[in-house]
């Protein structure tokens, strides 16, 4: 486990170079304390929370603040930031497995930051591409995947805003 904090905490360091650039995060103009009409993420002392309580408060309170956030801006205009690609007859033979395994990472980290989401999943004939609206929830899916089933990881951090494209394949 702490061989992983390590690994996400450099994708981490990645991340906030790219928050200057990302368009969807003018953080400086959003006021305190808001709430997104749309999943109910709270910002507070300039972060998003998940916190179910405090949105029911706030939904009360006059002071409150009914934004859109980057996430839910992201899913709406279809702005991902992160694009994991999955290949291989492996994968067409435990395709809800691995479903499984990625919806529940996703879960996992949307939990503690509401901002990192999964935006679509799409399947083709030839692959399953999943989008994300955070770059590093990409390489965090992909690791997760990779922990679980093995296969070939490429991570490939690329542009301005950083988008992360992440292909992971097996065949056998
Ligand atoms: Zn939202």
């Amino acid at each position: 486990m702490q061989r992983n904090v390590q690994k996400f905490g450099i994708s981490d360091k990645r991340g906030r170079t790219r928050t200057s650039t990302d368009p969807y995060l003018a953080e400086a103009g959003i006021k305190e304390p808001a709430v997104c009409q749309t999943c109910q993420a709270v910002y507070r002392q300039k972060r998003w929370q998940l916190d179910p309580v405090m949105a029911g408060k706030l939904a009360h309170d006059h002071a409150a603040h009914w934004v859109t956030c980057p996430a839910c801006q992201k899913v709406a205009e279809h702005y991902p930031e992160g694009i994991l690609t999955l290949r291989g007859s492996y994968l067409w033979n435990h395709e809800e497995e691995i479903r499984n395994i990625l919806l529940n990472a996703a879960e996992r980290i949307s939990m503690r930051n509401p901002l990192e989401r999964v935006i679509s999943i799409d399947r083709s004939e030839q692959a399953l591409v999943i989008e994300t609206t955070d770059n590093k929830l990409a390489e965090q899916l992909g690791r997760a995947l990779q922990k679980a089933h093995s296969g070939e990881l490429q991570i490939d951090w690329q542009g301005s805003p950083v988008v992360c494209r992440v292909q992971w394949e097996r065949w056998h």
